[in-house]
């Protein structure tokens, strides 16, 4: 075990060397030593000599069993912000769609990609259902939605039962044509990811290195579990928690506004807290924001009482965004 930490010790300062800088999140375990490496504005002789020396590094130690590179591309002049969830139905879509719009209205130069492959929604909520993007220099650009956000998904290049019949690889490299559009005059990407922690996550997060993530659960127990393999995804591969969204929480009677909490309060609060991650509201479960997003209205473009936990969600995301160097 003393063996195993000093040889890790030597070897991380070899590799942060070696790398100049451009390795992160090192880890060992079982022998394996882990580490992602940033390969933006290197080129292909520099990239493969780089990796060919940290992993001859890796063979002088004789605890270290293998070293594993995940590469990634260098930050992007767009900021992407992941919204992601461990599983399906917690409303990850409608607070991508509303959240995007919230931040338009407060002046942020935003777009929003579907990335959702499994179900995606957003041509519905952003109202562009059954248009195709045009593409110029083999680049597509982007749909305007509702709101005036610009916006792709996976639902305006194929029939959305199709998708999920894909390889990791087509998908990978649909999802890789959406993000590298031709996103002029945005600043802030905001992605809906694909719901879960399985590999398609995992490349799309190492490929495009989102600046933040915001994790979407539901009050319930079992969300949270999954909300919490979904916070272990990003944390291993680097990415900033922004912090977690409590969506469904207590529910907005339609006549008076009163909010009742048929699972109980406080669950994802709680959570944050155990995980050292902010928590950025709670928004409640209300027949108006399901029956204005079907609508392809989303409630953030609005004025009532639907469209305000958005809009604070937003400003938190904001001020997030202005704390970031860069
Ligand atoms: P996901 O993207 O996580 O699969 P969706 O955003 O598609 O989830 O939401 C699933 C369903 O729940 C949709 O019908 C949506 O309108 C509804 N929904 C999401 N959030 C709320 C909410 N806060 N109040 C009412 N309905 C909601």
């Amino acid at each position: 075990m003393g063996r195993a930490m000093s040889d890790f010790d030597a070897l991380s300062n070899r590799i942060s060397t070696l790398s100049q800088g451009r390795a992160s999140a090192v880890r060992m375990k079982d022998g394996i030593v882990s580490l992602v490496l940033d390969i933006g504005g290197l080129s292909a002789e520099e990239r493969k000599a780089m990796t060919a020396a940290i992993e001859g590094e890796g063979r002088g130690y004789p605890s270290v069993t293998q070293v594993r590179i995940l590469e990634t591309a260098e930050k992007r002049a767009v900021k992407i912000i992941a919204v992601a969830s461990g599983k399906g139905g917690v409303g990850k879509s409608t607070v991508s769609a509303n959240l995007a719009i919230a931040l338009a209205r407060s002046g942020v130069k935003v777009g929003l990609v579907d990335a959702d492959i499994y179900g995606p929604s957003q041509p519905r909520l952003l109202a562009s259902e059954g248009q195709k993007p045009l593409a110029e220099d083999s680049k597509m650009i982007p749909i305007r939605g509702a709101g005036g956000v610009p916006m792709l998904s996976m639902g305006h290049l194929v029939e959305p039962c199709k998708a999920i019949a894909w390889r990791g690889p087509m998908v990978s490299n649909a999802l890789s044509q959406l993000i590298d559009a031709r996103w002029d005059g945005v600043d802030v990407l905001v992605v809906d990811m694909p719901p879960g922690t399985g590999d398609i996550q995992l490349s799309m997060v190492q490929k495009h290195k989102p600046a933040g993530v915001v994790i979407v659960s539901t009050p319930q127990d079992l969300a949270l579990i999954d909300a919490t393999r979904a916070v272990n995804l990003f944390e291993q591969v680097g990415v900033p928690m922004i912090g977690f969204v409590e969506n469904m929480a207590g529910y907005a009677c339609p006549h008076c506004g009163e909010i009742s909490d048929p699972f109980g309060t406080g669950g994802a609060e709680a959570a944050a807290r155990q995980m050292n991650i902010p928590f950025l509201g709670r928004i409640p479960l209300s027949i108006g924001i399901r029956t204005s997003s079907d609508a392809g209205t989303p409630p953030a473009a609005g004025t009532d009482a639907d469209a305000e936990p958005f809009l604070a969600l937003a400003t938190k995301v904001k001020d997030w965004l202005s704390a970031q160097k860069g």
